[in-house]
């Protein structure tokens, strides 16, 4: 991830070093060969346009620092301009007051929800908290056992539908907001203080996707909605955002897959296009991969 657009960034760089005073030509040409690395790691064009405004502005009108000389002033900037982009501050997980806290997890299928549910049930674990995992996505077939899978190895319990009835939610008839409603007052009958709602996604976006999510928000109404987005997903990351928080709305992202080859367009793009923090990213298929996301760190690892 990124590879390629730190590449392109530290050669931008690299044409500024030893150069005693930026000239107006010198900066518009460093902007234009950010601005095409930026593009062609498929950051959205508005998000684009924008940062490039900012690094321009900044870079003309700010005193240059007697530590720094210009070239190390640029990058300066860009690392402040990507950190501001990439949301600031590390946004934290809203905890209830009255417990339990309810997540609720959103996205297309295959976007890495079920197993993102079993590493950040692992991690809430970790930090001391008693975490339950519901499943209420009754559209995939193996989505139940499968989270049922990652409780198991994460020492979590799971609210499945009743083994009983079990393949009669195989085969989609069973009722997801009954199942997210009844999951989150098991997990208030014993005492878990967070629980986990895992949510039916599609290979595309459709209505009824949407409408089933919104509804089981409505039921539940989770302290945070999580929208799980495949960072390889490229330029349709974007839309996809949108279309969900749209449909649904979401309080935060997790982005996963980061460990991919993907150029990092969707990960720059998409606090900027939806207003909403990128709180956790999910890094492999192990329920280790995984960490909390901060913008600082991630802007320096593009620079580095
Ligand atoms: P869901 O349909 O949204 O619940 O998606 P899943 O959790 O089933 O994930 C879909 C596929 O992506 C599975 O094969 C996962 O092992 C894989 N996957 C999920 N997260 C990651 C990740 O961060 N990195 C990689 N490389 N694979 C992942």
């Amino acid at each position: 991830m990124f590879n390629s657009l730190s590449d392109r960034l530290a050669a931008t760089f690299k044409n500024l070093k030893g150069k005693g005073r930026l000239s107006e030509a010198d900066i518009d040409a460093t902007a234009r060969e950010i601005r095409r690395a930026l593009l062609d790691a498929d950051v959205a064009v508005p998000v684009v346009r924008e940062f490039i405004s900012h690094i321009k502005e900044r870079a003309l009108g700010e005193e240059v620092s007697q530590a720094l000389n210009p070239g190390q002033q640029v990058v300066k900037i860009v690392n402040e301009e990507l950190v501001a982009i990439l949301g600031g501050e590390t946004r934290r997980l809203n905890l209830a007051k009255n417990p339990p806290t309810v997540i609720m997890l959103v996205g297309l299928q295959g976007a890495g929800k079920t197993t993102l549910a079993g590493k950040l049930s692992k991690h809430l674990k970790e930090q001391g908290h008693t975490p339950m995992l519901v499943a209420a996505d009754l559209q995939r077939p193996n989505a139940v056992k499968q989270l049922q899978v990652n409780g198991e190895r994460a020492g979590v319990p799971v609210y499945a539908p009743h083994p009983g009835v079990s393949s009669e939610f195989e085969d989609a008839t069973g009722d997801p907001v009954q199942v997210a409603r009844d999951g989150v007052a098991e997990a208030k009958a014993k005492y878990n203080d967070i629980v986990i709602v895992d949510t039916a996604g599609r290979l595309g976006m459709d209505a009824e996707l949407m409408q089933q999510a919104a509804n089981i928000r409505a039921a539940v109404q989770p302290d945070e909605v999580l929208f799980v987005l495949d960072a390889m997903i490229g330029q349709d990351a974007v839309a996809t955002a949108q279309a969900f928080n749209e449909g649904v709305g979401f309080t935060g992202v997790v982005l996963s897959k980061l460990d991919g080859d993907a150029r990092g367009g969707a990960a720059l793009s998409v606090r900027s296009v939806t207003g909403k923090p990128v709180m956790f990213a999910s890094t492999g298929e192990n329920l280790s991969d995984f960490e909390v996301f901060h913008p600082d760190r991630m802007a320096s690892r593009i620079l580095d």
